[in-house]
Order: structure tokens, then C-alpha cells, then sequence
């Protein structure tokens, strides 16, 4: 027999092996909650992962062995209904299958006339939808809201300066180009100007106010200083639900001085954007179908599997203009394989591609848009009540306005920064909960960002009498020595 290639000599063999699999992930996501959500690696384990490059193969049920003894339980916890830290999304079992169709079929949606690149149309038309966009705005899949926010400083870029920029770079440009957002802005926007080449110094962090959202009047007042400079203003970033608290700009004021100001108007709204979803809540973003760009995930209140980030430019031309080039190896035909143009890859920097819109088409189809936009709903609903136990709790503290699905909330007592971060280590250890911590003011915060559809109220309960718990014994400890 032949085994020259790579598949299997007996396909029931593996029809068989690959139900098993499928089946320890399927009871796996039913299980979850009789897991602890996190737990460290032990040493032992990561020994495993330190061995030389394979030169024969081994066995697939061994290997799918060591990937559930080693890989499955020591991972992050973002599907379990305890993690609350940082902004990750739960994921879903439709999600897992619609992967493995994608993983199936090893389709490279860089281009070409085939319809994976249909379906992510779809998405960038249901995106149009969900937004106000025009019909002929653009839209593409990322990896996430970071890589989008930067695809947007170039599109924003070569908008203003024109196509000549890609040949000429910035260094010789005589206009110096200043980007504005709050202070309580991503770190990948910071990021973003270093790879930009717009320089962070060319980043203007404008303050909040008590809310947390961008003070515009002293927006107003950096760009009128910066043009007395002879800079030149082009762009402002607002946030829609900030990392930390979860705010929300001004989108309509923005818009409106982005317009009278003639700077391109950008929304980092990773989490936030999809806010659209939630009938009572769509209005917080009020002023996003202004933008000239939107980046947001998929993958955090999406539910879609990791990754999948998305960007939606109104200005197709000059979304198209950043990125297509003119290679030879990537003509386009009328007919044939190498018909439908414009390709993905005329809209980003990635030649080759992966299936990134299947996994998004199904949850979208799957659940539908209402049962999406519920859970924002409840996740927030949840956020607001664990905010009310806080503030009526003498021992606990409130750092922050709650304004969607993120709390941030302290232990009272002695050098509470360290208390509070010791609380959060033993919370993760437990395996109960995962929060994070932030910084408010000067204050160390726990922060609960509620993303994931499994999360209940009992969840936020446990970690509540948890909290308390831990932190009757750290301050007691404390007092006897
Ligand atoms: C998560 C997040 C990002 C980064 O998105 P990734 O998908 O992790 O790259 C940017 N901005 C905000 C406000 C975020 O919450």
C-alpha cells in the first residue's frame, strides 16, 4: 500500500479515533463547570513540551492522549462560566464544529472565485446592516480589534496623504500627522502608531471625566493648539467600552467634531460595538454609523471562537488603495479560478488567509442576532447587580461606575493594593474564579468583566463570598503580627 501522502492508510481508523475526539471536546464544553476554571501548570507537565523535534510519527490516539492529560486542562479558562478577567469570550460548540469544517476544507481566503470569499461578503454585508453603512463601504476579516485599529491608522494614512505616501513613506512628508484618543485608550492604539510609523509622540491622550469618557472639550482645545503648532490634526479614536471600565465616548459628539474638523473618525469598539446587538443597550453606541471606520471582535462578546476580528471602512476606495498591489503572480481574470475581484487581500496586509467568517456565519445563523444580542444584555444585567451587593457590603468598595459589564471593586482594609492583589492570585488558585486587576486612579482594583454566555448569577455569588472570604483572613493574618 501507498502512504506516500499523508492520510490515513484506514480511514475507518480514523473515522473512529475522530469521533473520540470530538467527543471528549463535546463533553468537555458540557462539562465545564464540574472543572476548576484555571490552574497552574505543573512543572512535571511542562517537561513534556521540551522534547526534540520528531523525526518518526507517533500514533494520533497518543498524541490526542497527552493533548487532554497536558493541554486541556491547563489552558486560560475563557470558556468556563468563572472566568471573568481581562475581556475574553466564552466560545460555543457551534463555533467548534463550524472550525472543523473550515479546518476540513483548508481554504485559503487571501482570493480567488470561490465561495468562502461569498461568505465572508456576507458578513461584511450583514455588518453594513448592523452599522448604517453604506452599500458600497468595505469590510474584512483580522485577527483581532489590534491588528484592525492598525489597518485603520494606514487607511486613515493613505486617505490623507494620498496613494503617493506608499511610495514616499512619511519621513519626507512635510505634514506631521497627530492622532487624538482618551487616555483610557487600548494599549494597542499606542502600538499602533509605533507601527505605523506615526510615532506615539504623535499620539495625544486626551483626558476623561468622571464617567471615564473622552472630555471633549479638552479634545477641542489639544486639536486648536495643535494646528497653532502647524501640525496636522487627522484623526480621532473613540472607544466603544473601554478596557478598564468599560466606557463609552461621545460617539455622536465626536462624529459631529470629527466632521466640522475634517478628521477621519476611527471607533475601537472591540467589545463595545456589538452593543448594537442589545435592543436596550444598541443606544449607548448612538453615533458609530458615523464612522469612518469601526474595529471590533468577534471573539470577545461574539462568542465566535478565537480568532476573529473584523474591520469596516465607509471609504472602500481608499480602503482598497492602502493595501492592493500590483503583483504579476496575482492577476485577475474574467473567468476561471482567478475571476472575482476584488479579493480579501486587496483589503488588508495578509496574502494567505484562513476561514474566519464560517465560524462567525454559523454563530450568527445559528443563534441568531437576538439570542446574541440577550446574552450582552444579561451579561451587563449581571455587572449591575453584583455592583448593587458590592455597595451594600461595608467591606467591599466600588472603584468605578459601572456603565456595561465590567465592575471594578476593592476589599476595604490596611495597604489594600496588596491585599486586593493577593485576593485575586488566591481567587485563580482556587479555581472558583478568574478576575483580573486594573488600576483606577491610583487604586488597585479587582475587575470582573462578565463576556461569557455560561456566566450565571451563582457564578458572581461564589466569587463574591469568596472575596469576602479571603479577605477576613489576609486582614485578620494581618492584625496578629
Ligand atoms: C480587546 C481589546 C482590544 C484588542 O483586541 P484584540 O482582539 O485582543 O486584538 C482593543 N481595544 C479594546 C477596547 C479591547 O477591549
Amino acid at each position: 500500500m501507498d502512504n506516500s501522502s499523508l492520510d490515513p492508510l484506514d480511514w475507518d481508523e480514523l473515522r473512529a479515533q475522530g469521533h473520540r475526539m470530538l467527543d471528549d471536546m463535546l463533553d468537555h464544553l458540557q462539562h465545564l463547570r464540574d472543572r476548576p476554571v484555571w490552574q497552574p501548570t505543573p512543572d512535571e507537565v511542562r517537561q513534556h513540551w521540551n522534547s526534540p523535534l520528531p523525526l518518526q510519527g507517533t500514533p494520533l490516539p497518543d498524541l490526542h492522549a497527552q493533548f487532554m492529560s497536558d493541554v486541556l486542562p491547563y489552558a486560560v479558562g475563557n470558556a468556563h462560566p468563572g472566568f471573568m478577567g481581562w475581556v475574553h469570550g466564552g466560545g460555543t460548540p457551534v463555533g467548534m464544529l463550524a472550525e472543523m469544517l473550515a479546518a476540513g476544507l483548508n481554504a485559503n481566503v487571501g482570493g480567488r472565485d470561490q465561495m468562502p470569499v461569498v461568505v465572508e461578503r456576507q458578513i461584511v454585508q450583514w455588518m453594513r446592516e448592523l452599522y448604517g453603512f453604506p452599500e458600497d463601504s468595505s469590510g474584512i476579516f483580522v485577527t483581532g480589534t489590534s491588528q484592525a485599529n492598525l489597518m485603520a491608522l494606514w487607511v486613515a494614512r493613505t486617505a490623507r496623504l494620498g496613494p503617493e505616501v506608499k511610495q514616499n513613506g512619511l519621513s519626507g512628508h512635510p505634514q506631521h500627522l497627530i492622532v487624538y484618543a482618551s487616555k483610557a485608550v487600548h494599549g494597542c492604539i499606542p502600538q499602533a502608531m509605533n507601527l505605523s510609523g506615526l510615532g506615539t509622540r504623535a499620539l495625544r491622550l486626551i483626558p476623561v471625566n468622571d464617567r471615564f469618557e473622552m472630555d471633549l472639550e479638552a479634545l477641542e482645545q489639544a486639536v486648536a493648539d495643535d494646528r497653532k503648532k502647524g501640525f496636522t490634526p487627522f484623526l480621532v479614536i473613540g472607544t466603544a467600552g473601554t478596557v478598564d471600565v468599560g466606557a463609552v465616548d461621545d460617539l455622536n459628539q465626536l462624529a459631529r467634531f470629527c466632521a466640522r474638523e475634517k478628521l477621519w473618525f476611527h471607533v475601537d469598539g472591540a467589545f463595545g460595538a456589538l452593543l448594537r446587538l442589545s435592543p436596550p443597550l444598541s443606544t449607548r453606541v448612538d453615533g458609530i454609523e458615523s464612522a469612518d471606520s469601526i474595529a471590533f471582535d468577534f471573539h470577545k462578546w461574539g462568542q465566535v471562537p478565537y480568532d476573529a476580528g473584523f474591520l469596516l471602512v465607509r471609504h472602500e476606495a481608499a480602503h482598497r488603495e492602502t493595501f492592493s498591489s500590483p503583483a504579476a503572480y496575482l492577476q485577475r481574470a474574467q473567468h476561471g479560478t482567478a475571476g472575482g475581484s476584488p479579493w480579501p487581500c486587496d483589503y488588508g496586509p495578509d496574502l494567505s488567509r484562513g476561514f474566519r467568517a464560517l465560524k462567525t456565519w454559523f454563530t450568527l445563523k445559528a443563534y441568531g442576532t437576538e439570542r446574541l444580542g440577550a446574552v450582552i444584555t444579561r451579561t451587563c444585567q449581571l455587572a449591575q447587580t453584583f455592583a448593587e451587593r458590592v455597595r451594600a457590603v461595608p467591606a467591599l468598595e466600588l472603584l468605578a461606575p459601572v456603565s456595561l459589564n465590567i465592575v471594578c471593586f476593592r476589599h476595604r482594609g490596611p495597604q489594600a493594593d496588596d491585599l486586593n492583589a493577593r485576593i485575586v492570585v488566591a481567587l485563580q488558585e482556587s479555581g472558583v474564579a478568574v478576575p483580573s486587576t486594573t488600576i483606577i486612579g491610583s487604586a488597585l482594583a479587582i475587575r470582573l468583566a462578565v463576556v461569557n454566555h455560561r456566566t450565571r448569577q451563582g457564578d458572581l455569588d461564589a466569587l463574591l463570598h469568596q472575596v469576602l472570604h479571603l479577605g477576613h483572613q489576609f486582614t485578620n493574618k494581618e492584625d496578629s503580627h
